[in-house]
């Protein structure tokens, strides 16, 4: 049915002139996202989009969506960049969470959730990792048992970027014991406002609060918040993950506007240079010159990766190759922009048209771009076990049913 649907060059310059006419150009910094009204905003500018037309490109119309390519979606992503976007929505919510519902919830999950994503009206989180430690999820020990038909939950959850401010979390669960660790796992929809679910935010070393705790205390969830299979939760976890991959590696279709902000970028670098009078200075300016070539790299990177998965040259979990450099890159571009600003990056002037003040916070933050959607660690795991086809890490518990194994409790 291609013949119905518009050219992309025609989607590109009809979205041009409604960008043009509607939104208001970017503001300079990207809003923190640890107040209310920064996520009412976001919700506000979603609804804009979505009144205009202009949600969920990639999404079914059957959902509320437009059904179109990853080609319309990237023209409009370019055409959106100088404007203000809702780009607090994109991660988690459209690229990872709204992502696996469409892949794996129910028809009627779908219906209700991913037409209200699109509206602006439901924010979506992640509830996976847990205070013991994040990179072995399948060892998870948050628990939901069976009560007549429906479920209980109890345990806790922790890192949850903005849960705060959302409405639900898809969260995995255990919900056999007597099993393997992989294979006695649920992924569930959990109201985060609901009867006994208590979220705690966290204040991080750059002053921010938008990551939350969640203690689950005797929550009652029904049977229909199962996603995917009961007992089946590491399946769909896997699927969470390999669009968790996409969005941090750049290569999720479900987002508009501009990536995640990833350290500096190579003309930050340049009005740094600049402010601080090191224009001229050889070194200054080869590594400018480095940082520049990286981002490059990472854009084919990404680029090249997304077709060869779409195509089946690389299985989905090369995801894992493009979210790895860019997180490597990340911390290149946020130590050569500390280098180049010297003590401005601590003791920065508001207003000194070099920010400065978000080269000292990118730097204290920098740590985060490898642990954020599984450590580099596990992404080079990844890519060892599942891309290059090499032997497996060893696990001692492998195979052994999860109440056998000793597990800090
Ligand atoms: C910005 C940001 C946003 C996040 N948002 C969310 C969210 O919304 N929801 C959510 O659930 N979680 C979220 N997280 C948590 C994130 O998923 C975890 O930080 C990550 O999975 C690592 O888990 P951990 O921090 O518990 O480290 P641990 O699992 O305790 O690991 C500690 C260190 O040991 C290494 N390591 C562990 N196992 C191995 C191994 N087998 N081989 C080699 N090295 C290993 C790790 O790489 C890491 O360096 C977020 C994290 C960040 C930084």
């Amino acid at each position: 049915m291609t013949t119905d649907i518009e050219t992309v060059e025609e989607f590109r310059v009809r979205a041009r002139n409604w960008l043009k006419a509607t939104l208001l150009p970017a503001p300079p910094t990207i809003a923190p996202a640890d107040t209310e009204e920064a996520w009412q905003h976001a919700r506000r500018l979603q609804r804009v989009l979505h009144d205009g037309g202009f949600a969920g490109i990639c999404f079914p119309t059957e959902y509320g969506g437009l059904g179109l390519t990853t080609d319309h979606q990237a023209a409009f992503t370019e055409e959106s960049l100088p404007y203000e976007m809702p780009l607090l929505l994109n991660v988690p919510t459209l690229a990872i969470c709204a992502a696996s519902l469409l892949d794996l919830g129910t028809e009627e999950q779908k219906r209700t959730h991913l037409p209200a994503v699109l509206r602006g009206d439901e924010i979506l989180v992640q509830f996976l990792s847990e205070p013991r430690g994040g990179s072995d999820l399948a060892g998870l020990t948050s628990r939901a048992d069976r009560d007549g038909d429906r479920w209980i939950l109890n345990g806790s959850k922790i890192w949850s970027s903005g849960a705060y401010a959302a409405d639900y979390g898809l969260c995995l669960a255990r919900t056999d014991w007597t099993v393997p660790k992989h294979q006695g796992l649920t992924l569930f929809l959990v109201p985060v406002h609901a009867e006994g679910v208590t979220v705690q935010r966290i204040k991080q070393v750059t002053g921010s609060t938008e990551f939350c705790q969640e203690f689950f205390d005797d929550v009652v969830l029904p049977a229909d918040a199962v996603v995917g299979a009961v007992d089946g939760g590491w399946a769909a976890a896997s699927r969470l993950l390999f669009h968790e991959r996409a969005a941090l590696g750049g290569t999720s279709p479900y987002t508009s506007g501009a990536r995640p902000h990833l350290g500096g970028e190579a003309d930050q670098l340049l009005r740094l240079a600049k402010a601080t009078g090191q224009d001229g200075d050889s070194r200054v300016r080869e590594d400018i010159g480095e940082a520049r070539a990286m981002n490059i790299v990472r854009d084919q990177l990404i680029a090249h990766v997304t077709r060869a998965i779409a195509t089946g040259t690389l299985p989905p979990a090369a995801g894992a190759i493009p979210r790895l450099f860019s997180a490597e890159n990340a911390w290149l571009q946020t130590d050569t922009a500390l280098r180049i600003a010297g003590p401005h990056g601590a003791t920065h002037t508001p207003g000194d048209g070099a920010d400065t003040e978000t080269v000292g916070l990118d730097y204290l933050f920098r740590a985060a771009w490898s642990l954020a959607g599984g450590s580099t660690e596990m992404a080079r795991n990844v890519i060892s076990e599942r891309v290059l086809g090499m032997p497996r890490e060893a696990a001692a518990d492998r195979d052994v049913p999860f109440d056998q194994v000793p597990h800090g409790r």
